[in-house]
């Protein structure tokens, strides 16, 4: 059975678009960690049963009475129309057949809401979002509608909120994540308003049409207070990572495009023997970069094979953007220590980066004496 790609999946294949073997297992729904396991690297990932459950109670809890406590925290934190009575608010049914059938209920529901001109509670709505050629299926916990026809991502987190924040790496996974929700939504709100654009102008006597809806780029994430289980909230800006992930996801190489790369035959089954499964993996170009150690799956794999390379990467994007055309370890040490001892050398380089390297170790050497000449004379050896 495919894993479908989610939100999670989404922010990490843009935290890391040039990873094409990433892009190609998601697009094909392999199971990363499944693969991780048959290659003797599994990884560290996945929830726990006992965070799982909790997770399920605390949103349960949060949309409990109709999201009447939801609603309030939406009103309070973002506005956008009088406050919510409860029993007046919408919650249309999105139930639908394949995850196709229920996007586009959600997206009608969306629309109806809209132009209904109240608040709507969108529970577990479905979007779609085109991802290099494929579609990509998403499910966020909530979206709310407001009277002012504005949508919101609503985010729902177990870890708790103390004293008004919460764990910033924790926040911004949730923000990364919340915002691939949004750039979803903004597909449904263009079509509507082209829908809109496309409707024959009404009668001068008819009330005037609903505002067109506009997508928030302030989500609302909903988090335990302090040490209790009750809910609170914070207004979190996604602006940043809206644009990041709109860049990021137009730049992915096409899935097909990577597939017709691979060698004929090549199969990511898991059950196949750990050597053939090594080969096929490693015949996907990986760009691995020490943030993919809490974003995937196949980071101790990853970090095995770059280490075996020697390669920069390792060292951190930052470092690997600085040296140009030197992509390993040894050939890094090799450039600086050529000329350790030979200063008219460094004018006759082209290549800017060895050029820095040279330099740097010649100063390194001078400041630091003779021994450290020995040092960087030994590395060359
Ligand atoms: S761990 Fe490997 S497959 Fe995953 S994003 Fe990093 S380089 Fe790509």
């Amino acid at each position: 059975m495919p894993k479908p790609l989610d939100a999670r999946a989404l922010a990490a294949l843009a935290a890391n678009p040039g990873c094409r073997r990433r892009a190609l297992l998601d697009g094909a729904g392999i199971d990363k960690s499944v693969l991780a396991t048959a290659l003797g690297s599994p990884s560290g990932f996945g929830q726990s049963q006992f965070a799982f459950v909790r997770g399920n109670a605390f949103e349960a809890r949060v949309k409990a009475d109709g999201g009447a406590e939801l609603l309030r925290l939406v009103y309070e934190r973002v506005g956008g129309g009088p406050e919510a009575v409860p029993g007046a608010v919408a919650t249309p049914d999105l139930a639908a057949v394949g995850p196709e059938g229920r996007a586009a209920r959600t997206a009608l529901a969306l629309k109806e809401a809209s132009e209904a001109g109240g608040w709507a509670l969108l529970d577990h709505p479905m979007l779609a979002l085109d991802v290099a050629g494929s579609v990509a299926f998403l499910e966020p916990d909530a979206v709310v509608v407001h009277p002012d026809g504005h949508w919101t991502v609503i985010e729902i987190k177990s870890f708790p909120m103390i004293d008004g924040s919460a764990d910033a790496a924790k926040v911004g996974a949730a923000a990364r994540q919340a915002a691939v929700y949004a750039l979803a939504l903004e597909r449904v709100a263009e079509r509507v308003a082209e829908q809109a654009a496309g409707t024959p102008a009404a009668p001068l006597a008819t009330p005037p049409p609903p505002p067109l809806p506009r997508v928030r780029h302030r989500v609302l994430l909903v988090c335990p207070k302090d040490f209790s289980n009750l809910p609170t909230a914070s207004v979190v800006d996604v602006r940043k990572q809206l644009s990041v992930t709109r860049r990021q996801l137009a730049r992915l190489t096409r899935i097909e495009d990577i597939a017709a790369a691979l060698p004929p035959g090549t199969t990511f089954d898991p059950e196949r023997p750990a050597e053939e499964l090594t080969a096929a993996v490693e015949s996907v170009p990986a760009a691995y970069a020490p943030e993919c150690l809490a974003a995937c799956e196949l980071a101790f794999h990853c970090r095995a094979r770059a280490r075996e390379e020697g390669a920069v990467t390792l060292l951190g994007r930052s470092v690997r953007g600085e040296l140009g055309e030197l992509t390993t370890v040894a050939g890094v040490l090799a450039a600086a220590c050529e000329a350790s001892g030979d200063r008219d050398e460094l004018a006759e380089l082209d290549d800017p980066t060895v050029h820095a390297l040279r330099r740097a170790a010649v100063l390194r050497a001078e400041a630091l004496g003779a021994e450290a000449l020995g040092e960087v004379a030994g590395v060359c050896r």
